[in-house]
């Protein structure tokens, strides 16, 4: 028996060396970035698993080269296949008054031609936009949500701030009922900056959901998919037991939100 458990510490040595190591290379090797937010992040390197291909950059920078000389020209039938595909009418004119519906005054056609004109200029950022931002988001499309994936659905760590045990046995009764629907498994984490989703309280003047005593509020975002989010709890819940239905249902609830999940109504 001792010498089981002296076999069971030297391997839990081996993995937790790994984990360190492999931890401090993935800080030393991150993208800056500026989010959908503006503010300027770090992205660790390991989670760029989607970036453009070469062949999708040249595919978009010819594309680009030629909406530019449709735009230059709007009233020409447009003759080439890749063109008439993306713009889904014959001429620019009529895909204008197509996007607005004939509802709209003179000055907002010429802001729409500006603002599909703006759409063709970035052929990298075009490419980079159908890749997700070149992030790993599992392949999982969420609909319906504010963002149009999570990065990395299969590990989402989560941080307890408000430091209360009950909070954090209903954060992890959530994690495991949310980690039943397929794609989503979460991971509970002791430092703030590890983490993608914060719980912490409702700040004095934030105000909850109607009907639910907290909120999920997306802190961080690039190419649309969701990097970090905060769920706040209302300190009238935070400190009642974790199984009580009012924290239980709340952290439930803001939790389907933290992973996309619109709310439901009727
Ligand atoms: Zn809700």
């Amino acid at each position: 028996m001792k010498k089981l458990n002296v076999l069971l510490i030297a391997v839990v040595s081996i993995l937790t060396a790994t984990v360190t190591v492999s931890f401090n290379i993935d800080e030393s090797m991150a993208k800056t970035v500026v989010d959908d937010q503006n503010n300027v992040i770090e992205i660790p390197d390991k989670y760029f698993t989607n970036m453009p291909s070469p062949e999708l950059i040249e595919n978009q920078t010819v594309l680009c080269r030629k909406m530019q000389y449709y735009f230059a020209h709007p009233a020409e039938t447009i003759t080439d296949p890749v063109v008439l595909n993306e713009v889904g009418t014959d001429t620019i004119n009529k895909a204008l008054d197509n996007a607005f519906n004939g509802k709209e005054g003179q000055r907002k056609h010429a802001e729409l031609l500006e603002n599909f004109k703006s759409q063709y200029l970035n052929p990298g950022d075009r490419a980079l936009r159908l890749m997700a931002g070149g992030l790993d988001t599992g392949k999982v499309a969420l609909e319906g949500s504010k963002f149009v994936g999570i990065l990395d659905p299969s590990d989402i760590t989560v941080y307890n701030a408000t430091g209360k045990k009950n909070v954090t046995e209903a954060i992890k009764y959530s994690m495991n009922e949310w980690s039943k629907t397929p794609y989503f498994n979460f991971r509970l984490v002791d430092d703030p900056k590890e983490a993608r989703v914060i719980v912490g309280e409702l700040n004095p003047g934030e105000t909850a959901e109607e009907h639910i005593q907290g909120n999920f509020k997306l802190v961080s975002s690039y190419y649309n998919i969701e990097i970090q989010g905060k769920i706040g709890l209302s300190p009238n819940i935070t400190n009642l037991n974790w199984d009580d239905t009012d924290l239980l249902h709340t952290v439930m609830h803001e939790m389907g939100h933290a992973v996309g999940r619109p709310d439901l109504y009727g």
